[in-house]
């Protein structure tokens, strides 16, 4: 029998950073899945262009490997190229794990914007949305917005997580101006941002 319970953990991760950890370690703790799948998005439909590669990203993402040892990075979204759309994901996933159920991670930022995502409505009939507070912001909205999502059908979760209010934009800034990170991103995404020189001024695709 194949997985059962498969998190998909969709994101750029540029850089993957602390707030993705402990979101993914409390949807780990709320789902108990079989399988984790850490999805880099190829080019977002909602980002800027020019991001870093693909390569230096799913590099980055081995540091989730820790809260999950048998964790899959998948390049579903990278090999299909140009924009990713999560519903395209979503129903591959189906196909390739048919009777598992898939869940998806995700933080307030997302989840409020979630009826402008492409396909919405078959997006909550294939997944169960684990949603995460992403700053000290006021809950209720949040959990208004998921209460109206349960009423067209969805199911959506919350990870038993602690709120760590940090950005991939706010990293990359603080990178670019050569200030150290640490406590912001795991220890190993700090090396390799230093490594390659990552989101200086100067950065190269080396
Ligand atoms: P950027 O600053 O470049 O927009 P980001 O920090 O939002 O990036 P993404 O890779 O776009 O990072 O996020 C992937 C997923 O992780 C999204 O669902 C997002 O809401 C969630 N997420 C990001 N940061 C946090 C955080 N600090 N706490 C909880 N969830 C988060």
């Amino acid at each position: 029998m194949g997985p059962q319970k498969i998190i998909l953990f969709g994101g750029t991760f540029d850089p993957p950073h602390n707030g993705h950890m402990t979101l993914l370690a409390g949807a780990i703790e709320a789902v108990r899945p079989d399988l984790v799948l850490v999805e880099p998005a190829g080019t977002p439909p909602h980002k800027r262009a020019g991001g870093t590669s693909a390569a230096h990203r799913l590099a980055m993402c081995e540091c989730f490997r820790p809260l999950f040892p048998e964790l899959v990075l998948d390049t579903t979204e990278i090999a299909r190229g140009g924009k990713s759309y999560t519903i395209d994901t979503v129903r591959q996933m189906n196909v390739r794990y048919p009777g598992a159920q898939l869940y998806f991670p995700m933080g307030s930022d997302m989840l409020l914007w979630f009826r402008n995502w492409a396909a919405y409505r078959e997006l909550l009939r294939r997944v169960v949305l684990v949603a995460h507070l992403r700053t000290g912001e006021d809950a209720a909205p949040v959990r208004e917005y998921a209460a109206g999502l349960a009423a067209e059908g969805g199911t959506v979760l919350f990870a038993k997580a602690p709120v760590f209010p940090v950005s991939s934009t706010e990293v990359r800034a603080l990178a670019a101006k050569g200030r150290p990170l640490d406590g912001l991103v795991p220890e190993s995404v700090a090396a390799y941002i230093a490594r390659h020189h990552l989101y200086t001024p100067a950065a190269g695709e080396a």
